[in-house]
């Protein structure tokens, strides 16, 4: 019971507690030996960052900008903000760093990221994402690299039903014509639109099309599509990126109104959704942002990469049953007299050097409650020291999933006895 009084966790921020633990190891063990098939390493940023940051890269005009980041002063009155993406902290670390002067990187982050929104199933204000981040490569070719490392990522995970939708923005140029011929025929429908769409349509009337308010989306249908005003480049790229992936079989589906949130996309962009998890069925998405590096302060340098949202991931590999189950210790020591404590940890600490998980009992307890103990551990064996195991030198092994009796085994055999059960076991 949660006392009247007692402080809980805040909103939208939820405890991973024991029970949660072995499904998310389980997926960042699989990220792990994916990103790894592929060269890429790890880096770790703070979780804070100076506000201007996220300012320059994801843009003022967006949904994370405008309302959903948390922003505060410290002492020193600097404007700091707990990211609410990492992207643009990759990115200023490489700069900041020199690992982008001459080198091309292939990184990849996990870590919690904040942002305060409406906290429903599949939205938190802590949540955690995986992402990838390949810069110094103008594409198509890494493009496809990290389209095949998630469609691997999702296999590995034993995930089939995620379907990855692909467009072009194309050059800064052709996004200008579309962004002119969008915003003639929006205004042409001003009273339609939501209040939201209707601002943005003065500020940044491509943002409208991410609109999640479907009176929106069904005006948008309408509207001029963007694949029609992209450049030829942009569209061999395009063209040669579906090759690749059509090469690998990697399944995918044009979609020519797919933006994404923030501002810093340039040319392909990409998103992973399923339809197994209601309103938040955006698994993963990205994209390339040639003009990110330069925005903040370093040379020009092509870069893509994508963000994965790991609490929807884990949901997905629940649903479909591939969860993984906690791990049992392999023996569970009971120490069943004061006198026998020391020699029950030296037993258990040998153990352990053996390469056995060992839990000791702690707490005392007599040998009836030990054993409870022991079998709700899911061990797989007990042993039993108490005064008669010191006097003999020897200690009871007890079975505790199979049928065989408990039986007196001397100090120096316990290692080979145990190596028998637990080879007869697997
Ligand atoms: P959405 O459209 O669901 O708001 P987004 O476009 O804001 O997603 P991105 O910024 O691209 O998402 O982040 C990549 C991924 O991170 C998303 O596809 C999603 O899986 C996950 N994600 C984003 N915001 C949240 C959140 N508040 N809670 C949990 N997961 C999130
Ligand atoms: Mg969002």
């Amino acid at each position: 019971m949660v006392g009247g009084n007692s402080i809980r966790s805040i909103r939208g921020m939820n405890d991973l507690l024991p029970a949660d633990i072995p499904a998310w190891q389980a997926v960042e063990d699989t990220i792990r030996s994916v990103v790894s098939h592929y060269g890429y390493q790890e880096i770790r940023t703070p979780v804070i960052e100076q506000t201007e940051l996220f300012q320059r890269s994801i843009g003022e005009g967006t949904d994370i900008v405008e309302k959903e980041m948390y922003t505060f002063n410290d002492n020193n009155g600097d404007s700091l903000t707990l990211r609410p993406e990492a992207t643009a902290s990759c990115v200023r670390a490489g700069i900041e760093h020199g690992l982008l002067h001459n080198q091309s990187q292939r990184l990849w982050y996990l870590g919690p990221m904040f942002r305060h929104e409406r906290p429903q199933k599949g939205r938190y204000r802590q949540f955690h994402q995986f992402g990838i981040e390949a810069l110094g490569w103008p594409g198509p070719d890494v493009d496809a690299e990290i389209l095949y490392l998630g469609s691997r990522l999702w296999r590995q995970l034993g995930l089939n039903d995620i379907v990855l939708e692909i467009n072009t923005l194309g050059s800064a140029q052709a996004r200008g014509r579309f962004r002119s011929a969008l915003s003639e025929y929006l205004a042409s429908r001003i009273d339609e639109l939501d209040t939201d769409s209707r601002r943005r349509l003065q500020q940044n009337p491509l943002r409208i099309l991410d609109s999640k308010v479907a009176r929106t989306q069904e005006i948008l249908a309408d509207a001029p599509d963007l694949l029609d005003f992209i450049d030829d480049e942009d569209c061999s790229s395009f063209e040669i990126l579906q090759g690749l992936l059509r090469a690998a079989g990697v399944e995918f589906q044009v979609n020519s109104r797919l933006v994404r949130g923030l501002d810093y996309y340039t040319g392909i962009v990409f998103e992973w959704t399923t339809d197994q998890l209601g309103a938040q069925n955006a698994i993963c998405a990205g994209g390339r942002y040639d003009g990110l590096v330069e925005q903040l302060g370093g040379r020009s340098v092509p870069a893509a990469g994508f963000a994965c949202g790991l609490e929807r991931l884990i949901e997905l590999t629940r649903l479909g049953g591939h969860l993984a189950p906690p791990v049992p210790p392999d023996i569970w020591v009971a120490i069943v007299d004061q006198a026998a404590i020391a020699s029950g940890f030296g037993y258990s600490e040998k153990l352990r050097d053996a390469g056995y998980k060992v839990v000791a009992n702690c707490g005392g307890g007599g040998l009836k409650k030990q054993m409870r103990r022991a079998d709700g551990s899911g061990a797989l064996v007990a042993l039993v020291v108490g005064t008669e195991e010191l006097r003999t030198q020897c200690v009871s092994v007890k079975p505790l999933r199979t049928n065989a009796p408990q039986v007196s085994v001397a100090d120096g055999e316990l290692l080979a006895h145990l190596k028998q059960h637990f080879d007869m076991e697997q």
